[in-house]
């Protein structure tokens, strides 16, 4: 029999932690769960933990603890925000392979983990369904060939409306048409600052230059992306809008597992529509390219001052479009600076928090 994989989930409890255990346990000789971290749901963490024979780690140092205790051959990091930093580095440092959830990882901090893992001989296995469709468009040892790579977005619920987006609620925002996910992430897809962020991590976790990577909109979820190769071919990925055949092929890869989960029927879908993204009312996709142009830590500002402005949203103190408000003066006003540390990473989203509680306080 094959050795079993082991696994550290962080961010267990959230809807990808819980969508991996599920995973887990329909294939309990092909994984072992070694730890499990949280930050807040105590008794739901060691329930888990119990179930699975694990170690359970709560608390702000949770996560970093879980992989400095334990050995793993991956590390599923599928906490909010930037906190998944830190402990992806220490994960890179044990030598384990990255499952990467936690987009904020790659927008924040994406040239110093590429640069950690490869010294340490790590991979990064995308768990996010666009870039695990671009993964596995690749798997046949395409890399070298890549000419765009084309990122698929659902366009969250405001795509057909309203025209003005300001008085949108919390409740309004946190309603997604397709995808069952945290608060957060909920938002971000709103907004599209999710897109945004995964353009960010697909140019990190490919190496394709951000002037390759487009959006398009394709309100079905069924093709999750595509790759567009040097001879003009393009190869998308399809599935149900089920996040765990991402979550699966992340911790199964280079191997696929049977699964009992429902399949495609494109007869039953009928067609399948696309569009260009609309800019004007969605600026957070602008915005990210704008970070990306300023160039130093203008993108970890950019993660961090969304980070404020969505919690701030959320409890009821900023409106919605003040979201794109908020980032677009972080990055007009931020100071210029270096990315070439992690503490440059975190002094740039404190300054990005200190600036926008300034200018929100009332
Ligand atoms: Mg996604």
């Amino acid at each position: 029999m094959q050795q079993r994989k082991r696994l550290v989930i962080l961010g267990a409890t959230g809807s990808i932690g819980l969508n991996a255990l599920d995973v887990a346990q329909t294939h309990r000789d092909a994984f072992e769960v070694v730890a499990l971290a949280a930050l807040r749901s105590k008794e739901k963490c060691e329930a888990l933990a119990a179930e699975f024979g694990a170690k359970a780690y709560v608390g702000e140092d949770a996560a970093v603890r879980a992989v400095e205790e334990n050995d793993a051959d991956i590390c599923l990091v599928a906490t909010v925000g930037m906190s998944g930093i830190r402990p992806t580095l220490a994960a890179i440092s044990k030598g384990m392979d990255i499952a990467l959830a936690t987009k904020e990882v790659m927008v924040m901090a994406g040239e110093l983990v590429t640069g950690e893992a490869r010294r340490r001989g790590v991979r990064f296995l995308p768990v996010d369904s666009e870039h695990s469709a671009i993964f596995q468009c690749l798997a046949g040892g395409g890399d070298r060939f890549v000419d765009r790579l084309i990122l698929t977005a659902s366009g969250g619920p405001f795509l057909d409306g309203p025209a003005d987006l300001s008085s949108v609620t919390v409740e309004q925002a946190l309603n997604h048409p397709r995808w069952k996910m945290g608060p957060k992430v909920t938002v971000d897809s709103s907004t599209m600052m999710n897109k945004g962020f995964e353009v960010l991590e697909a140019r990190w976790l490919f190496d394709v230059p951000v002037e390759r990577i487009d959006v398009v909109v394709h309100p079905e979820s069924i093709v999750h992306s595509l790759v567009t190769f040097s001879d003009g071919a393009t190869l998308a990925q399809l599935s149900p809008p089920d996040m765990r055949v991402a979550i699966q092929y992340a911790l199964t890869w280079p191997d696929r597992l049977p699964s009992v989960r429902e399949t495609l029927d494109l007869a039953a879908i009928g067609s399948l529509g696309f569009r260009r993204p609309d800019l004007v009312r969605f600026p957070c996709l602008r915005l990210v390219k704008d970070a990306l142009n300023m160039g130093g830590c203008a993108t970890a500002v950019l993660a961090a001052a969304d980070e404020w402005a969505v919690q701030a949203f959320i409890d009821g103190r900023i409106g919605y479009t003040d979201i794109a408000k908020a980032v677009e003066s972080c990055l007009e006003n931020a100071p210029k600076a270096e990315c070439d540390s992690i503490d440059a990473v975190f002094a740039a989203s404190d300054w990005a928090f200190s600036h926008l509680e300034s200018k929100w306080r009332r």
